[in-house]
């Protein structure tokens, strides 16, 4: 297969210094330090290289930050939810203003075409958009007494602090996710970024506490704090940490969960996904194979939403795999700042690595691989792959695993009950399509016995959603819903209220009491 690339790639000194003129522009005041100094080390999967070593906190520093937002919270949280909502529009104007510099952050960091780096931020004005009019219509429900002068009905009031953990491949719009919703709702954040992305967090830092000092709001409702792991376990087990919004891997989630459980916290898990696509004999295969290779290929494999299994009849999926391998060949691979570019580098070593290991495996299992070899683009450190396609015999383990990376599992199937046993029979519920245009179908794989994850598409990829809806999935995903629609509710709490304006006192399914 010959895909097209381009084998120069940006020094990291050029990345450097689009980092400082970014930071600078976006008012960031951020220690950069020489790589290998004492702290945390900023790189760039572009090149492959550490480009600074920035401030790391510590667990005393992460203390610090909870004390401070959960004082801030007592006055937030009754601060009128439509001021709160000021904030946030102005947060909104701040980065419509820097969209393309906070663009080109991601873009270094976590190695997304330009496209899909402003696709991002776009996401981020979305979200805030979303949430000043959410503001104006935190809403609860008048509910119909069964006693006679009598109100029934809820309030929402704000949980507290929310200690927001992140992953690298979405560094910036997951953390507005959570934290337009939570201050529009009165709580007060600490984010705990992924340690792989602290560039695109300093600006999203300084960006909110501009936002802040311009509409008067005090900066502790939304602090940073960076490092690994461990700086997410303080937040994980403090118990001053009402919510806890974790967005990572399966591996992180079932350490996170059980622990917040245990001390009665509330958790909202955004976890691993294994997508699923049913390409049926009446699909639109042009539409449904640019839906695909969107999906599965786009950054580079490494969104929870990509495609990672097409589900195809048999009497199309010769046609539909000719296709696919011959739009992956002509995907331009490379430098995903050079425009033209759509696929980028893979994070890091290990997830070439983990994409070797899962190839290697589909082959013992009798798959047929296309594609899927590294490009030399003369850096050792950089990892550019062509993606993978491959035609597997059965759904054997190691598809029911989330390989981080462009690798598109293709099976077939005869009749629709098996299809969507097929989308179903993997651990993760994340998103999952169906390609048709036979209403029957579309509507019996959205129905309660069709496909179990949180998002089912019809004609539509399985990769990027809209802000408007509720955005997780079932399973190993976690269960979490944030985002649109109602996940608002998430980050608050409800009070059921029962007001007596008689002056007598019944008592509830009839019970005589004296
Ligand atoms: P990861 O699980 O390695 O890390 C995610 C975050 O969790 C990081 O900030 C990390 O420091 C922190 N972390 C790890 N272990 C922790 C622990 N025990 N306690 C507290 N914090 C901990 O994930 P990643 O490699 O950065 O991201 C890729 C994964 O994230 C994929 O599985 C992808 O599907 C998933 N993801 C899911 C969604 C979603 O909305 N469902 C969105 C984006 C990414």
């Amino acid at each position: 297969m010959t895909v097209m690339h381009t084998n120069t790639l940006p020094t990291a000194t050029d990345l450097r210094d689009r980092v400082r003129v970014a930071l600078q522009a976006i008012g960031a005041d951020a220690r950069l330090e020489a790589p290998n100094q004492p702290g945390l080390p900023a790189g760039s999967p572009i090149s492959g290289n550490v480009l600074f070593t920035v401030p790391e906190h510590t667990a005393a520093d992460t203390e610090e930050a909870i004390a401070a937002a959960a004082a801030a919270f007592l006055d937030w949280r009754t601060t009128p939810a439509p001021v709160r909502g000021a904030l946030v529009a102005r947060l909104g104007e701040l980065l419509t203003e820097h969209k393309s510099d906070l663009a080109t952050l991601v873009t270094v960091e976590a190695g997304k075409i330009t496209s899909e780096a402003l696709g991002e931020v776009q996401e981020m004005i979305d979200i805030c958009q979303f949430a000043v009019g959410l503001s104006r219509q935190l809403y609860g429900k008048t509910i119909a007494s069964e006693r006679p002068g009598h109100r029934l009905m809820e309030t929402w009031h704000p949980v507290g602090v929310v200690g927001v953990i992140t992953a690298f491949n979405f560094p910036v719009a997951v953390w507005a996710w959570n934290t337009a919703i939570a201050l529009v709702c009165g709580d007060t954040v600490v984010w705990k970024p992924s340690e792989l992305t602290p560039l695109t967090a300093i600006a999203c830092q300084a960006l909110i506490e501009r936002a802040c000092a311009d509409v008067g709001a005090p900066p502790e409702v939304s602090r940073l704090v960076q490092g690994g792991r461990e700086i997410g376990e303080k937040l994980v087990d403090d118990p001053r940490v009402a919510l806890v919004s974790a967005t990572g891997s399966v591996r992180m989630g079932r350490e996170v969960g059980p622990r917040v459980a245990a001390r009665f916290g509330k958790a909202l898990l955004e976890l691993g996904g294994n997508n699923a696509a049913i390409v049926t004999p009446s699909a639109d295969l042009d539409l449904a194979v640019r839906a695909i290779v969107f999906s599965a290929a786009g950054t580079a494999g490494q969104r929870c939403t990509t495609l990672r299994r097409v589900i195809a009849h048999t009497s199309i999926a010769e046609e539909l795999c000719r296709r696919v391998a011959a739009a992956y060949a002509s995907l331009p691979i490379g430098d995903p700042s050079t425009e033209g570019n759509l696929v980028g580098p893979l994070i890091h070593a290990r997830a070439y690595r983990d994409m070797v290991g899962a190839l290697e495996a589909a082959r013992a299992d009798g798959g047929e691989v296309i594609g899927g070899h590294r490009h030399d683009v003369g850096d050792e450190g950089a990892y550019y792959v062509s993606p993978a396609l491959v035609r597997m015999p059965a759904q054997t383990e190691v598809v029911h695993h989330e390989t981080f990376a462009p690798i598109l599992y293709v099976l077939t199937y005869e009749d629709l009950d098996s299809a969507i046993e097929l989308n179903n029979a993997v651990p993760q519920g994340l998103s999952s399509a169906i390609f048709t245009t036979d209403i029957r179908e579309a509507e019996r794989f959205m129905a309660a016995d069709g496909s179990d994850c949180g998002i089912a598409n019809v004609n539509i990829g399985t990769s990027g959603a809209e802000i408007g809806g509720a955005f997780g999935g079932e399973k190993q995903t976690g269960g979490g819903r944030e985002s649109g629609s109602d996940s608002w509710k998430a980050y608050m709490r409800r009070a059921t209220n029962t007001v007596n304006y008689s002056g007598e006192l019944p008592l509830a399914q009839g019970v005589r009491f004296g």
